[in-house]
């Protein structure tokens, strides 16, 4: 049986009066690819921030790797754990190219008063290539469509040679081909490179095929954990979310027999 890479005891996380770990415990095990969905506000991406070291647990422990986290230890734990967020609005005038931002994913192994050699570069343009970006290496950031910004994240993610593979909505607000390139990437990403993989959405319909495990969150607690046959049906997604749910039931179907 595989080990265990994450393992968060009774997490408890507050902003201010704001509650947004309820007391949440979860084990994920190496090469697993946990889907996290659940309403607004209900603790996703706390979660994601309290295994990415930058949580502030008010109650509980996390481990990741093999080591508990501590204010300490964070900033060298996040070396191993690659994060994707949302798509972002960049300034189109913002004077940095695509090959410049996959070499930042580099900078937590390098350190800051380092260089990068050529083997750096190498690596850079061996992600880029891997997702299929190599054609728009010299391109500003700020002038790539949303679906080519989560490629180039995706692979400044990669350049850093990560253990985990986080990702947070990274399909939010694309279209239905550059979601389901995305989708394609990241299940192919986490195969080839035996990630451990925690994918947070709102969209059912994004939910990858590769997904082994579904987490239901609500209200900062785990609220249903299982294979998604199992897990993602009418009754308990309608229950999830407070309303009849059915119809992105279908959508999401339809998406899956559309990737078969
Ligand atoms: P969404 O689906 O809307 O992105 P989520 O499930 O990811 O939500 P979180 O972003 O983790 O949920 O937020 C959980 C709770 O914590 C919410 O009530 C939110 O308002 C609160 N919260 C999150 N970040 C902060 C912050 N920086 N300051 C204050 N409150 C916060």
């Amino acid at each position: 049986m595989k080990s265990t890479v994450i393992d968060i005891e009774n997490a408890v996380v507050s902003y201010r009066e704001d509650i947004a770990l309820r007391g949440l415990s979860l084990k994920v095990r190496s090469e697993e690819f946990v889907g996290i969905i659940g309403p607004n506000g209900a603790g996703k991406t706390t979660l994601l921030t309290i295994v990415n070291g930058l949580g502030k647990l008010l109650h509980g422990r996390v481990s990741v790797l093999g080591h508990y986290i501590t204010p300490g230890n964070g900033h060298s734990l996040r070396k191993q754990v690659g994060y994707v967020a949302q798509v972002q609005n960049i300034d189109p005038r913002m004077p940095i190219s695509v090959r410049e931002v996959v070499m930042i994913g580099r900078y937590g192994l390098l350190g800051l008063l380092r260089r990068p050699s050529r083997h750096d570069w190498e690596i850079v343009d061996e992600v880029l290539a891997l997702v299929g970006m190599s054609h728009l290496t010299w391109r500003p950031i700020g002038h790539l469509s949303g679906g080519e910004q989560q490629r180039v994240a995706i692979a400044r993610c990669l350049a850093q040679e990560p253990e985990l593979f986080l990702l947070d909505e990274p399909t939010a607000s694309l279209d239905w081909k550059a979601q389901s390139g995305i989708l394609e990437l990241v299940k192919q990403i986490h195969d080839s490179r035996h990630l451990t993989t925690l994918f947070v959405t709102h969209d059912l319909s994004c939910l990858p095929v590769a997904c082994g495990r579904v987490v239901l969150m609500k209200e900062g607690l785990i609220w249903g954990e299982g294979s998604p046959d199992e897990l993602l049906t009418d009754a308990n997604l309608s229950q999830l979310y407070d309303m009849p749910i059915s119809a992105v039931v279908r959508l999401r179907k339809q998406t899956i027999s559309v990737q078969d």
